[in-house]
């Protein structure tokens, strides 16, 4: 059989600017990973990419894998499996509902398993569960070496010598990203900003990619994972307004009113070259009147 075949998303590299950072005479762009596919967007479509490669030479026919109700993960895997011939399960943490994710997963082919708060703390047991022969397992979050790989890889569309900035949810992406760096040999700041309240955790493991030109920003969760305030989605409708680009609330908004914040405050020099990474999730959006 002839390697699974997936080629380069779309993903232009945009000058993007707010009005409050025009005094500060930094040079901003955006890379668009939102614009890649509506729903196996940004950062999922990179992790993806090689779990998909490995099933396909596994030959396996199906995946399985794990996420929260309003996983981008959970739909990405749905799409990316029937765009590219696989059959896909979810199991989905939490009592049996409906949502708008959910049911565009569902669209896309997806089986779902509702299982309890406590029975999803063990992946173990859960995929010894349901897994089958057929069935090519990838980790919640699409958290893996693989991941991160295909993650790292869009470093080959940008220059040296720019600030990196990225959200930060389950680490992979920026990890990936850390590790391209050092295999590329790229004079690149990376910012790291997380979505989750006590992310210190994560550090251990940025460290460990051995590119130590990193910051990592923890204060900027707005409260907890998914939580919202009206600072934030004041500043989202902002953004949507003034730019034409959508962020959501849970991964792209914090880390963009986070970096508004720093930008505001005078903490980088002018001429600073800021490249943001969009890392897609819009379909969070859809969860906004339920958060
Ligand atoms: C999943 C996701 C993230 C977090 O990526 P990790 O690799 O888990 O850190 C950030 N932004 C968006 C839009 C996402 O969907």
């Amino acid at each position: 059989m002839a390697e699974l075949e997936i080629s380069e998303p779309y993903s232009p590299l945009e000058t993007f600017s707010l009005p409050e950072w025009e005094p500060f005479g930094l040079k901003v762009e955006l890379k668009r990973e939102d614009l890649s596919h509506p729903f196996i967007s940004g950062n999922k479509w990179r992790k993806l990419k090689y779990p998909l490669i490995e099933a396909s030479k596994l030959g396996k026919t199906k995946l399985l894998t794990f996420g929260g109700p309003w996983s981008n993960h959970i739909l990405a895997t749905a799409a990316a499996g029937a765009k590219y011939g696989f059959k896909t399960t979810g199991i989905i943490r939490g009592e049996p509902i409906t949502n708008p994710v959910l049911n565009l997963a569902q669209l896309f082919g997806m089986k779902l398993h509702f299982c309890s708060r406590e029975a999803y703390k063990n992946k173990e047991q859960l995929a010894s569960q349901y897994l089958s022969e057929n069935d090519y397992l990838i980790p919640e979050g699409g958290d893996c070496l693989a991941g991160e790989k295909g993650a790292g890889e869009v470093l080959q569309q940008l220059p040296n010598n720019i600030h990196l900035c990225c959200s930060v949810g389950t680490g992979s992406t920026f990890s990936g990203l850390l590790k391209a760096a050092v295999n590329q040999q790229r004079t690149i700041h990376f910012h790291g900003f997380a979505v989750l309240k006590g992310a210190d955790y994560l550090l251990p493991r940025f460290e460990s990619a051995n590119h130590t030109d990193f910051s990592f920003h923890t204060d900027s969760h707005f409260g907890g994972y998914a939580k919202t305030n009206p600072e934030l989605l004041n500043f989202i409708a902002q953004v949507a307004s003034q730019t034409g680009v959508l962020v959501d609330q849970v991964y792209e908004g914090k880390m963009l009113l986070r970096l508004h914040k720093l930008i505001t405050e005078g903490y980088f020099k002018p001429g600073t070259h800021i490249v943001i990474l969009h890392n897609g999730g819009l379909s969070g959006l859809l969860g906004l009147s339920n958060s």
